[in-house]
């Protein structure tokens, strides 16, 4: 789960961290309200959970209350890299001396904490050289040492107080990652301004798996407007690129079924498990839900054990008696109950194949000609 920067910051706040002043909200006359209690320039910043808000406009700066809720009616509703920002936080703006970064992620090959710092902050870490980066396994038994801490600092050149005010930031850091059993914790930029070091932006990532020993935390929820109503039926549904729509059943299956279409040079437009044992209803409302992403083509991947091919058949046949198909439906249909689903099928003008490679192959022809929706 990851937590949006006001959230984090938040928390980060509670271990001493410090961050700036300032507090977030989702309506511009509150907005007005904030910037005027804050006094001065403030900078208003779109809770997204997406990278370098800062290139695409969702950073903006305002020298009066009333610029300032100008500039969050603007952003208030508008999307962000394809993502709709639902609230703005509003800041006072810092002066900036130096900007630095430090996080700590997992590194999933050694199997530790790691300790990343760089001299280079305010951009994307993706992005700094690597020789301007600082890395340093955290051994758990042992935890981030003190001494640590400070060598890092010394490594970005920063000494005096400064230099110790970043070290204890970093120790700070690691509790919030362990404490709150994060996947990264990490602040880019970390502002040092006239000898104060402030976290000017915040990133805290908590592992799903350990949520349930977490009830302090406040719960986000990502996705798109689709993903988050397929995940209300009880289905794993994920947005992709592509073009067409994939339907299997399994998580196994569906990964399987984007491999085959990527090989055969098709786009899946999404990830869809319609799961083991879904009923006529839920499957039909799926598929509906499929279509109304407006895809080229949609491969429907069935290898029925516990879920039944009539009831597939079934689901199929609802869908396009009620709002019908307008772009082809290629089906692979074997396994339980396969005969009589396969002739319902033929009953209502539906090919059905029975390896999944021909199917494949049948979706991604069909998509390659002309698009329906234009
Ligand atoms: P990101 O682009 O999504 O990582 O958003 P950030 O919160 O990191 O902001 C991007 C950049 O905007 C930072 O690296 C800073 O250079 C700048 N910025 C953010 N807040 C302030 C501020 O209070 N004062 C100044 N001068 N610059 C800021
Ligand atoms: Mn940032």
């Amino acid at each position: 789960m990851k937590l949006y920067e006001y959230l984090a910051k938040d928390i980060m706040s509670k271990f001493g961290i410090p961050v700036p002043r300032g507090s977030a909200a989702d309506d511009p006359a509150e907005v007005e309200r904030i910037a005027a209690s804050i006094g001065g320039e403030v900078v208003v910043k779109a809770q997204a959970l997406v990278g370098g808000r800062g290139k695409a406009g969702g950073i903006k700066f305002a020298s009066s209350p009333a610029e300032a809720r100008e500039i969050a009616e603007g952003m208030l509703g508008s999307e962000l890299k394809g993502v709709k920002v639902e609230k703005v936080l509003i800041e006072e703006k810092l002066k900036i001396d130096k900007e630095v970064y430090v996080g700590i992620a997992v590194d999933t090959r050694k199997a530790r904490p790691v300790l990343i710092a760089s001299g280079s902050g305010g951009m994307e870490i993706e992005e700094v050289p690597e020789k301007e980066i600082v890395r340093r396994l955290i051994e758990p038994p042992w935890g981030l040492e003190a001494f640590m801490g400070r060598e890092i600092t010394r490594r970005l050149g920063l000494n005096g107080p400064v230099g110790g005010k970043v070290a204890d930031i970093i120790m700070k850091l690691y509790h919030v990652f362990t404490r709150c059993d994060a996947e990264l914790t990490e602040i880019n930029p970390l502002v040092i301004s006239d000898g104060n070091v402030v976290a000017a932006d915040a990133r805290l990532n908590v592992d799903d798996d350990a949520l349930y020993r977490h009830p302090e935390l406040p719960r986000v929820e990502e996705g798109t407007p689709t993903e988050l109503r397929v995940k209300s039926m009880g289905l794993s549904y994920v947005e992709l690129d592509g073009d067409i729509a994939v339907m299997a059943n399994g998580a196994g299956m569906a990964m399987a079924t984007l491999d085959v279409l990527q090989r055969y040079g098709g786009r899946p437009a999404n990830f869809l498990d319609a799961g083991g044992g879904a009923s006529v209803e839920p499957m039909a409302e799926a598929i509906g839900i499929l279509l109304s992403t407006k895809p080229k083509a949609i491969l429907v991947n069935i290898f029925g054990g516990i879920t039944r091919c009539d009831d597939v058949a079934r689901a199929l046949i609802k869908v396009k008696e009620t709002v019908g198909f307008p772009v082809p439906v290629v089906i692979r249909l074997v396994g339980t109950n396969e005969e009589e689903g396969v002739s319902l099928l033929r009953q209502h003008g539906f090919e059905a194949y029975r390896t999944m490679d021909e199917a494949t192959r049948a979706v991604v022809e069909a998509a390659g000609r002309a698009n329906p929706w234009q």
